[in-house]
């Protein structure tokens, strides 16, 4: 049986200018100014929705200085998606940016990496600097969720629905996955935090928030051998992402574009 295909969609949902020194290890000197965008994704066909990741609470967002442009979940209806109705969302990794709104999905279960969770709340968050891009508050929703039998726990590379998988990639975060999903146009790695920027892959530009460096930089090949070309992987904060793609509609520019369709230039 041939394997289903997806439609895939980056919805950019904040956006912050930061400098290359400050994102980038070894950043040039020159403290040149670099964009960061902030994005959910969905995957879905006829027969499921699949959202990956919540983005940032706005209290979260605004304690942090990042612009936000408009609310993750609310965002999905742009796309004629609720997040009420969503069974299934996978979480990449527990940093605020990609959690901080599991509440808004009442309904569905958060797939994880074992390696995550046990990250999260385990000897590595007595340390400062580590646990500095988590929430505890977030941090706890998802131990509720565990407790309520809403999570469902990943170890390693795993084929969670027909034509979606998900795959460890640690350094970033020691349970970072990022997400395999097949398109018309092929096989489409959602990269997220495992590649913040298309530099990291092309490069392999180290990102400056890490738990393992080395790691990290294996993680920009692993991406590599996961996609079938440079064009099949998103990174996961870059904004030439809503260069490269079109929006689904017109009236979408600037906020959604369609990843399931080839990147032009
Ligand atoms: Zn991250
Ligand atoms: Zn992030």
């Amino acid at each position: 049986m041939s394997l289903p295909d997806y439609e895939v969609f980056a919805i950019k949902y904040a956006e912050r200018v930061g400098t290359r020194g400050a994102i980038f290890i070894h950043g040039d000197p020159h403290e040149a100014p670099l964009a960061m965008d902030y994005f959910i994704w969905v995957i879905r066909n006829a027969d499921r929705t699949i959202v990956l990741d919540v983005g940032f609470s706005a209290a979260e967002g605004k304690r942090r200085g990042r612009t936000s442009l408009r609310c993750p979940a609310e965002s999905l209806r742009l796309i004629g998606v609720d997040a009420k109705d969503i069974e299934d969302v996978i979480i990449s990794h527990m940093h605020y940016d990609h959690v901080g709104n599991l509440d808004r999905f009442p309904n569905a279960r958060f797939h994880i990496q074992d390696e995550e969770m046990s990250y999260v709340t385990g000897r590595a968050m007595t340390h400062k600097p580590l646990r500095e891009p988590f929430v505890l508050s977030e941090v706890m929703q998802m131990v509720s969720a565990v407790y309520t039998d809403r999570v469902v726990f990943h170890n390693g590379d795993e084929e969670i629905f027909p034509g979606i998988s998900v795959h460890h990639i640690p350094g970033h975060s020691r349970g970072l996955q990022s997400v395999k999903v097949h398109t018309k146009r092929g096989w489409v790695v959602l990269a997220s935090d495992a590649a913040h920027y298309y530099e990291s892959i092309t490069d392999g530009t180290p990102f400056q928030i890490h738990e393992d460096l080395y790691l990290m930089l294996e993680g920009f090949r692993r991406l590599r051998q996961l996609a079938p070309s440079d064009d099949h992987i998103v990174p996961g904060h870059d904004p030439e992402v809503m260069a490269r793609y079109s929006a689904p509609s017109p009236d979408l520019e600037g906020i959604v574009v369609q990843l399931d369709q080839p990147p032009h230039g």
